[in-house]
């Protein structure tokens, strides 16, 4: 059985990776921080399709909680590896950096970016011992571009660009490749209360996206036919680079 990881699996993109993954013949861990419930819903959903996959509840940004969780699950399955790990668990505390307090700077940098090493790191072992693997990071078009109100969200987003660019680097001559996904506006419970219509004009595509549109993405980088790509960034934003 192949094995693929994707953080906050519970809901939105990481449900739709999810479920993308399983029908590629993935068994899927899905982690989540919270929400059973919805956890329980991909898990359904995953199976409803055929698929198979299992529940891991942990805060990605809590470094105690993913060696507890992710690395007892590694420890107690040593014949099942990881080769497909989607980072995608991530919030968002809008607010302008003047009024910033240091907790939703804090949140929002440990979530994708202390996230994204503590749960690689991980992972990333056995990778190295198989000589194969397959990171795909969900990154943010206001990591690249910037956006008002995000500067803690950017710079926790540049900064998983970064180190994707860096860690191609390191791993790439193992078969490991590295790549992050960068989408703009997509149809998830981040961006419930954005008003799809007043965007609209700045969206060459006129709309926003589906979560089923990043993991389609998803799934090309997972594919091992993606392996001479690495420490790219791709794009999901219906056109809208500035
Ligand atoms: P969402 O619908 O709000 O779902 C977030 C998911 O992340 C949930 O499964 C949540 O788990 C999980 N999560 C949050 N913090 C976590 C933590 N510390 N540890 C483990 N799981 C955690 O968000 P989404 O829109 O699907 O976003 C997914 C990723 O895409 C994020 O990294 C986001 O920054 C990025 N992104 C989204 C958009 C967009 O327009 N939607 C655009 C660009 C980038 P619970 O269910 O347990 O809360």
């Amino acid at each position: 059985m192949k094995f693929a990881l994707v953080t906050g699996g519970s809901r939105g993109i990481g449900r739709a990776a999810g479920i993308k993954l399983a029908d590629m013949g993935y068994h899927v861990l899905v982690n989540y921080r919270s929400n059973v419930a919805e956890a329980e819903k991909t898990l359904t959903l995953i199976e409803e399709k055929g698929g198979t996959g299992t529940l891991l509840k942990f805060d990605v940004g809590d470094n105690g909680q993913v060696q507890e969780v992710l690395g007892a699950w590694i420890d107690a399955n040593k014949e099942s590896f990881i080769e497909v790990l989607v980072n995608n668990a991530g919030i968002k505390e809008d607010v302008l950096l003047m009024w910033m307090k240091v907790e939703q700077w804090d949140a929002v940098l440990n979530a994708s970016l202390n996230g994204f090493f503590y749960v690689t790191r991980l992972v990333l072992q056995n990778m190295l011992i198989q000589k194969y693997g397959r990171i795909i990071n969900i990154v943010s078009l206001s990591g690249l571009k910037g956006m008002p109100g995000q500067t803690n969200y950017s710079a926790a987003k540049g900064g998983v660009i970064a180190a994707t660019k860096s860690l191609a680097q390191e791993v790439g001559r193992r078969n490991i490749t590295v790549n992050a996904i960068a989408p703009g506006f997509i149809k998830t419970d981040m961006t419930e209360g954005i008003d799809e219509k007043q965007f609209r004009s700045l969206i060459p595509v006129s709309r926003f996206g589906e979560p089923e549109e990043v993991a389609h993405a998803v799934g090309f980088f997972a594919s091992p036919l993606s392996g001479y790509i690495t420490g790219e960034v791709l794009n999901i934003n219906g056109g809208m680079y500035s």
